[in-house]
């Protein structure tokens, strides 16, 4: 079966795991949010004592991981380390920061690869992270870089901090993102680039149904409307 993917690539907060969700739910596609298994191995550095900027002790402890993504009856993605179920945990703001410095290692990205490359073999995917149409799916049909100001995109974090409980000074979350935006960017495996045949959408002043409006546009124009 050919699959249709769609790759959403874009810094931290600009709302691609929100629309991309709301997104899939319309045209029946499996979300697949690739931040959370970087966010997985982030946790578990943290959890066992390990630096995650130390490359060398992050790759020793990878045969040891096993990561999976199962589809619960909510219809969410959970995440499974070892086999328990770390989805909410991965949210904390601490495994942020985590997450980006364990995703600077190319065994990391390396060890996570085949696990995304397999989902889009087996479904229609919108699939989100920093690398999708740059690096783990270079041929998908439809490639879109979404952004925001980082003041939009900081403000809009602090709002879902705060739905989840775990609110957070919007200085503090503005130069957590600065320094995530460095990371992700300055790496020297996939680092998050705009993809040349990707289509931009900066959502700095869009609402969240104008947003969706233009997401599903994009991708009805590059699918042909199938
Ligand atoms: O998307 P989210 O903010 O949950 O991702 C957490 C971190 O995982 C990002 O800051 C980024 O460093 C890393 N990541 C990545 N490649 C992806 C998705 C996420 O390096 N495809």
């Amino acid at each position: 079966m050919k699959t249709i993917r769609v790759a959403i690539d874009g810094p931290s907060g600009a709302g691609k795991s929100t629309l991309a969700r709301a997104v899939a739910g319309r045209l029946g596609y499996l979300y697949v949010d690739t931040g959370a298994i970087y966010r997985t191995v982030g946790y578990y550095a943290h959890t066992h004592g390990l630096d995650p900027k130390d490359g060398a002790a992050v790759s020793a402890a990878l045969p040891g991981i096993t990561v999976e993504m199962a589809y619960g009856e909510d219809g969410l993605q959970h995440m499974l380390l070892n086999g328990e179920d770390v989805t909410a945990a991965i949210r904390l703001p601490e495994i942020s920061l985590c997450a980006s410095a364990v995703s600077a290692h190319p065994a990391v990205r390396a060890f996570l690869l085949e696990m995304q490359r397999k989902l889009a073999r087996e479904h229609d995917v919108i699939m989100d992270g920093r690398d999708i149409g740059t690096v783990v799916l270079p041929d998908a049909e439809v490639k879109i870089f979404l952004t925001a100001s980082t003041e939009a995109r900081a403000r809009r974090r602090c709002l879902e901090l705060e739905g989840r409980g775990t609110p957070q000074p919007y200085e503090e979350v503005l130069r957590e993102i600065q320094e995530r935006d460095w990371n992700d960017t300055h790496r020297d495996t996939a680092p998050l680039r705009q993809a040349e045949d990707a289509v931009l959408l900066d959502t700095t002043d869009l609402g969240f149904q104008e947003s969706e409006a233009a997401l599903l546009a994009i991708i009805a124009e590059r699918t042909g409307g199938a």
